[in-house]
């Protein structure tokens, strides 16, 4: 393998488009433009927790960038540098070099500045430090949830969970769809425009990484509140294409994570303006469920009945 001095020089060293100095040095150095606050987040992928040992260095790099920018994404904040913390067992140039690739063209597409990071020997581990720029008082954070709000995801949750299942054998995927679900599974659209376009219209916000329901209940106990979701608004259509069961399909919207799409809360007398966000960004928005005051978690369904899914039971819609 080539000295760390070397793989620095060679992959992570790339020029930098709105930073004052980015690798090289002892620090990078950022300006933030004036007034804004800084939103900073950390995440780490460990081999043989968050992804296999001998998964694809490209999109493994992808992926690293792409979970982090979603946290600023979630925020309402615009990511704009980014360092990573690399430890490689004995990795080898190839592999070092297309995961700076993937890494390097998720911030390129996102507009975010790679300027620093550390590389060391050790078990192999990527951890990412995102910076972003916020209005004051424009963060949407997780407290604001409010009786009555509408409850809303993007996009199609549930398909990365799908694309899991099938590689690790649980579940049988109709053709057509496999390389859709393995897509949203290994390469993460952070919902940056969606984020943004929500500063003042969501009153609370996540990304979903864990489980819809599990992140859910971050929200919930946030802002001490409750929800119900309805079984007949969950945007269920692409996965039961996907796999043909109704069971599995919901198990996978439920409590699937790593799709990384938007989980909010706004004002009912936001819903036009919420699918205006939807339109314009050719996304689509899927209102789910709505906010109730008193606490604990409910899925109404088709027959009218509701079902408690109180914290703790979620059992019934684990995937594994
Ligand atoms: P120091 O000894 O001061 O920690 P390093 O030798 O670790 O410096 O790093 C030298 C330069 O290379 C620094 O600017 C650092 O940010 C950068 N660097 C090291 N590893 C990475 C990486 N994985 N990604 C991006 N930049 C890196
Ligand atoms: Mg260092």
């Amino acid at each position: 393998m080539a000295g760390e001095f070397e793989l620095i020089k060679r992959h992570f060293h790339y020029p930098v488009s709105h930073s004052v100095l980015g690798v090289g040095d002892d620090a990078a150095l950022m300006q933030p433009r004036p007034g804004m606050q800084l939103a900073v987040s950390t995440d780490m992928l460990v081999a043989g927790r968050h992804f296999f040992a001998d998964a694809d260095p490209f999109l493994l790099g992808w992926k690293t960038a792409a979970v982090n920018i979603s946290d600023m994404a979630a925020m309402g904040a615009e990511p704009r540098w980014i360092t990573l913390a690399l430890a490689l067992p004995e990795a080898d140039e190839a592999w070092v070099g297309a995961m700076a690739r993937g890494f390097r063209d998720c911030c390129e597409a996102y507009c975010v500045d790679w300027v620093g990071g550390d590389t060391t020997r050790g078990p192999l581990n990527l951890c990412a430090t995102i910076f972003g720029e916020v209005s004051p008082d424009k963060a949407v954070r997780r407290t604001g949830a409010d009786h009555g709000d509408d409850l809303w995801v993007s996009g199609w949750p549930g398909m990365a969970a799908l694309g899991l299942a099938h590689l690790q054998d649980r579940l049988e995927l109709v053709s057509d769809w496999r390389e859709a679900c393995l897509e949203r599974l290994h390469r993460p659209l952070p919902r940056v425009a969606l984020g943004l376009a929500l500063r003042g219209v969501a009153s609370a916000m996540l990304d979903v990484s864990d489980g819809l329901c599990g992140d859910l209940s971050h929200i919930l106990e946030a802002s001490e509140v409750g929800a119900i979701l309805d079984e007949t608004l969950l945007p269920l259509e692409p996965l039961l294409a996907a796999c043909k069961r109704t069971e599995a399909a919901t198990k996978a919207l439920l409590s699937g994570g790593d799709d990384y799409e938007l989980l909010f809360a706004a004002p009912r007398e936001q819903r036009g303006h919420v699918e205006a966000i939807g339109r314009h960004l050719e996304l689509p928005l899927h209102r789910i469920g709505r906010i109730l005051d008193k606490p604990g978690l409910w899925l109404q369904r088709g027959d009218g009945v509701a079902e408690a899914l109180q914290a703790g039971g979620f059992d019934h819609f684990q995937t594994d």
